[in-house]
C-alpha cells in the first residue's frame, strides 16, 4: 500500500466471506454467507493530508484502464437516445432486439452525455489533487473535486462568477478541459448534480458523509466515479475517494456508496482481477459503511438474476430503472455477469425502460476494465464523440498515478493546483 493519506483502520472489517475468486457467475458461490456489523470508517484518507509519500502504481494494465473509460463513454452514447424510453417504444423504433448499435447524430457522431463529461472532470480533479501533493506537499482532494465539478457546472451554462464558489479567486476557469469546446454542450445534466453544485457556488457548502445537502440517491454519483479506481493501491482508500466524489452532490448512502463500490470494482479489474474478485473486494468495503444495505441487496439481486438464464430487457427491469445509485450499479453488474463479451454486456445494460445512458456508462466502466480496450466494437469507437478527449484523460491518469508522474511546466498548465 502506498497512499499519501492514511487509510481507515477498522477492527471489524470482514476477514473472510464466501465471495470466492473463482470467476464463475454462480449465485451460490458469489453470495456472502453473513454480513458483519457495519460502521462508518473512523479515520479518513480525506482527513490526514500531511504524509509526505505520494502514491503511485505500476500494477494497472493500461489496456484495461483505457477500456474502462472508453467503454463507459461508448455505452453512455449507446444509451443516450433511449434514456428513460419504454422498452415497447425502443423495440418499435429499433426492432425486436432493441438498440443494437450506436445511433449517430446528423454529423455521424454518437453523442456522449453528462455521465462522460463528469467522469472527465472527476479524472481531472484527482490528477490536480495528486499533482498538488507532489508539488506542494499537501492537497485537499475533496476541494479539488468540488472545484472540478464547479468547472463542469460552468460548461453547462452557469457564469463562472456564480459557479466558482466563495473560496476560489480564479478569475477564469483553468486547466485543459476548459479548452475542449465539446464539453460545453448541454447533455441533459442531472438535476441533483446541477442544483447541488449551483448551491456550492452560492454558499461554499460542501456535501460530505456527515454534512448532507439533500436526500438524493440518484445515479449521478456512481456514473462519474470510475477514475477513483487509480487513486491508491489500497481498496479502502479507493472506496472512500469514490464515495467522496459522489457525496459532494448526493447525500443518501445509496447515492454515494455505489460510487465507492464501482471504484473498487474497477480498481480490482484493471489489476487483472476477475468479476468475482471485483465483487468480493467491493463487498468487503461496503460492509464497513453505514447504510450499505440497499447497495449490497442490489448486488445480491444482480448476482441472483445472472444465474437465471439468458438476459432479457424484462429481466433487467426487475432490478429497477437504474435512475438511483444502487440499481444503476446492479444493472451494470448484472449485464457484466450475464454475458461473455464486452459489446453484448453494453447492449444488455442499455436496453430497458430506465436510465440507459447511466446504466450503460457504469457497465462500460466495468466490462472495459474486464476485457480491455481491444474488445470494444471498433465501429462504435470510431463514431464516439470526444474519443480523443477520453483517451487523453485515460493516459493522463495513468501518467499521474504511474511510477514516473510528469513534473514539467506543460503538466502544471494542464493540471494547475486546485
Ligand atoms: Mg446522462
Amino acid at each position: 500500500m502506498n497512499t499519501f493519506e492514511s487509510s481507515p483502520t477498522l477492527s471489524d472489517a470482514p476477514s473472510t466471506n464466501r465471495w470466492s475468486n473463482s470467476g464463475a457467475a454462480d449465485p451460490d458461490v458469489l453470495r456472502p454467507s453473513a454480513q458483519p456489523e457495519a460502521r462508518q470508517p473512523a479515520a479518513s484518507p480525506l482527513q490526514a493530508r500531511q504524509s509526505a509519500s505520494v502514491q503511485s502504481t505500476d500494477q494497472v494494465d493500461p489496456r484495461r484502464w483505457r477500456g474502462s473509460l472508453l467503454a463507459g463513454a461508448v455505452a453512455d452514447a449507446l444509451g443516450a437516445p433511449i434514456e428513460s424510453k419504454p422498452m415497447d417504444q425502443i423495440r418499435e423504433v429499433f426492432g425486436p432486439h432493441g438498440i443494437t448499435g450506436l445511433v449517430p447524430e446528423r454529423d455521424g457522431i454518437g453523442g456522449i452525455t453528462d455521465d462522460t463529461q463528469m467522469t472527465l472532470f472527476t479524472g481531472e480533479a484527482l490528477i490536480r489533487a495528486h499533482a498538488r501533493q507532489r508539488r506542494a506537499g499537501s492537497s485537499d482532494v475533496r476541494y479539488s473535486t468540488q472545484l472540478a465539478y464547479q468547472r463542469w457546472l460552468h460548461t453547462q451554462g452557469v457564469p463562472w462568477e456564480k459557479a466558482r464558489g466563495p473560496r476560489n479567486p480564479t478569475a477564469v476557469p483553468d486547466g485543459w478541459l476548459m479548452g475542449v469546446p465539446g464539453l460545453f454542450k448541454r447533455r441533459a445534466p442531472g438535476a441533483t448534480c446541477f442544483f447541488a453544485l449551483k448551491g456550492y457556488g452560492q454558499t461554499g457548502e460542501m456535501g460530505t458523509f456527515t454534512h448532507t445537502l439533500n436526500n438524493s440517491k440518484g445515479c449521478g454519483g456512481v456514473m462519474r466515479a470510475a477514475p477513483a479506481a487509480l487513486w491508491s493501491d489500497d481498496p479502502a482508500a479507493v472506496f472512500e475517494i469514490g464515495a467522496m466524489t459522489a457525496a459532494l452532490t448526493h447525500s443518501h448512502p445509496s447515492g454515494y456508496l455505489p460510487a465507492g463500490a464501482l471504484a473498487v470494482m474497477v480498481h480490482t479489474l484493471v489489476r487483472g482481477g476477475s468479476l468475482a474478485d471485483a465483487l468480493a473486494a467491493c463487498r468487503a468495503q461496503l460492509y464497513r459503511w453505514n447504510g450499505h444495505e440497499e447497495t449490497t441487496a442490489a448486488l445480491d439481486a444482480a448476482v441472483d438474476l445472472s444465474g437465471r438464464g439468458a438476459p432479457t430487457p424484462e429481466k433487467v427491469g426487475t432490478l429497477g430503472g437504474g435512475n438511483v445509485g444502487e440499481t444503476a450499479l446492479s444493472i451494470a453488474v448484472y449485464s457484466a455477469l450475464a454475458t461473455n463479451d464486452l459489446n453484448a454486456a453494453l447492449l444488455v445494460s442499455v436496453n430497458h425502460d430506465g436510465d440507459s445512458d447511466s446504466t450503460g456508462a457504469v457497465c462500460g466502466n466495468l466490462v472495459g476494465a474486464l476485457y480491455g480496450e481491444d474488445a470494444i466494437e471498433p465501429t462504435w469507437l470510431a463514431q464516439l464523440e470526444m474519443r480523443e478527449v477520453v483517451e487523453a484523460m485515460a493516459a493522463d491518469l495513468l501518467a499521474e498515478f504511474g511510477p514516473r508522474p510528469p513534473a514539467d511546466d506543460r503538466w502544471a498548465t494542464r493540471y494547475p493546483n486546485d
